[in-house]
């Protein structure tokens, strides 16, 4: 396995690395390793962040459109020059496996690249011309944007802010996650070597850090993935100056069957949606709604296909999952689990350990399948975010579509079906901000679909011409003939 030194990360302000009290980062795979050794900052690096980000704003704003997008397709080409070195530093900061920190640069790249492609016909003025008066409306950017983006998926959860941002003339400011922060920084080095300074920033550090930028009078936009509980607090932090914001959060996604399906077609696919980086993504699939016709069989053969999962550290290719990323998390998928083992459901430990000598080295659990569990056990209706799915037996399809609708959630969804038709009319009643038709994980997702969650699952979305609009304001102007 690969061992490289730990890098020195500090923060990005106006073009220079700033920063000190760096903090050790620890591989969640073998606890003992350090990974990086990256900056934490206070509410003065905050400042110091946003002041110049607003300097560099009027610059930004008025550099034309076209050299913007010229300048962002080469920061895209940077940052896909850095996934051979950076993606294994990523899988040891956050506990992916390689093709997942791949998949993570790759999807960032992709964002970039196609929402700057959208830049031109998008930011083209709407006109209104008659006898008493010409009309002109354009897109103008905020200011200055805060992004602030989990572990799970860094990168592309980055790139989802800053790409819109960018391209349609705004500054920004990144809060990284500090369990995840340091590839990514080293990459968005990179990416604003291309840029003027000032025009993107990082400071690093903890939710005081995401709080002061929430908070702070020159930041007009904020564009936060994480936790629905963090979001309530960026929702008040940012409600005294009326700021802009757009909300990416949780979700537990139901995946429901009809009894049409063909059961060994649908196994491969919802293995990936379960357990896919542990189980911790926003997106997976967190409950599964079967047929009571086809629940032994399903059941079974699901079963069958997650004991094949080898669970060890991301740098080994063997491995199909890593651990968990850090210990608040492990805590959180140990608790799910403990409550789900002392009820009347059958919690089932599958897979196997890559490596039994380190295993209490890192933050790692086999995959669970919860059989025999109503739709309204703990592990039906939470959030587990962790790589265990409950399998619930269902009696007709208006009781899985209220199932399916019943949660305080709504970001993704699946239906799984030989008729796509019939997946269609089902996938129309669901709630959710996507649904997905015989597929649920990010072979699902198409830049072109806009991405982001209804009820406690966010507010606005992200991807393509949706997420280019979150990022400027219409300016109305009307001259008098
Ligand atoms: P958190 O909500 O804990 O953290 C998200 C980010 O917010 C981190 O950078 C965090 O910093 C920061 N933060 C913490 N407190 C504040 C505050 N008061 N003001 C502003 N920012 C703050 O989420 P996790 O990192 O634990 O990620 C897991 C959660 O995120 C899950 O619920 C998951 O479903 C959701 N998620 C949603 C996705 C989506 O696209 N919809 C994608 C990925 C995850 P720090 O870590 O330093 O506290």
């Amino acid at each position: 396995m690969t061992q490289t030194a730990a890098p020195q990360v500090g923060h990005l302000i106006n073009g220079e690395l700033t920063g000190s009290t760096p903090r050790a980062v620890h591989d969640p795979g073998r606890l003992d390793d350090v990974v990086a050794h990256v900056a934490v900052g206070d509410e003065q690096d905050v400042n110091r962040a946003v002041r110049a980000a607003h300097a560099a704003y009027p610059g930004w704003r008025s550099t034309p459109s076209a050299e913007r997008a010229k300048l962002l397709f080469a920061a895209a080409d940077a940052l896909a020059a850095s996934t051979e070195e950076l993606a294994p530093l990523l899988v040891r900061e956050h506990g992916g496996v390689g093709w997942e920190a791949q998949t993570d640069f790759g999807l960032g790249t992709g964002v970039i690249q196609h929402t700057v492609s959208l830049l031109e016909d998008f930011l083209s003025p709407l006109t209104i011309d008659d006898e008493q008066c010409s009309i002109q409306v354009t897109k103008a950017p905020r200011g200055v944007a805060a992004a602030i983006v989990p572990w799970n998926m860094p990168v592309v959860l980055t790139m989802l802010k800053l790409a819109p941002a960018l391209a349609t003339g705004n500054t920004v400011v990144l809060k990284p996650s500090p369990f995840a922060s340091a590839a990514l920084t080293l990459a968005l080095q990179r990416m604003a070597a291309v840029l003027p300074p000032g025009v993107l920033n990082v400071v690093h550090g903890d939710g005081d850090v995401g709080a002061a930028l929430c908070r702070h009078p020159l930041v007009r936009k904020v564009g936060f993935t994480g936790g629905t509980a963090t979001a309530q607090k960026v929702l008040e932090a940012t409600s005294p100056t009326i700021k802009n914001i757009t909300l990416e959060l949780g979700g537990n996604d139901p995946a429901v069957l009809l009894d049409d399906v063909d059961v060994d077609s649908t196994l491969d696919g919802l293995v990936k949606g379960v357990y896919t980086r542990s189980g911790q993504i926003c997106f997976a699939v967190k409950r599964i709604y079967v047929p009571r016709s086809l629940y032994t069989r399903f059941a079974d053969a699901f079963c069958a296909r997650v004991d094949e999962l080898v669970v060890g550290h991301g740098l080994d290719p063997q491995s199909s999952f890593g651990p968990l990323n850090n210990e608040a998390q492990f805590k959180k998928v140990q608790d799910i689990l403990d409550r789900t083992r002392n009820s009347t459901a059958q919690l089932v430990q599958l897979g196997r350990k890559l490596d039994a000598s380190t295993w209490e080295n890192g933050y790692y659990v086999l995959p669970h399948v919860v059989k025999d569990v109503e739709h309204s056990a703990p592990v039906s209706c939470e959030e587990q975010f962790g790589p265990v799915v409950p399998l619930i037996a269902y009696d007709d399809e208006e009781q899985a579509l209220a199932w399916a609708n019943d949660s305080e959630y709504g970001l993704c969804s699946s239906v799984w079906s030989a008729d796509p038709e019939r997946g269609l009319a089902f996938a129309e009643r669901v709630e959710a901000g996507s649904t997905f038709i015989n597929s649920h994980s990010f072979d699902s997702l198409d830049p072109r679909m806009p991405f982001g969650g209804i009820k406690q699952s966010g507010l606005g979305r992200e991807f393509g011409v949706p997420g280019l609009s979150a990022y400027v304001e219409d300016h109305a102007v009307r001259r008098l003939k």
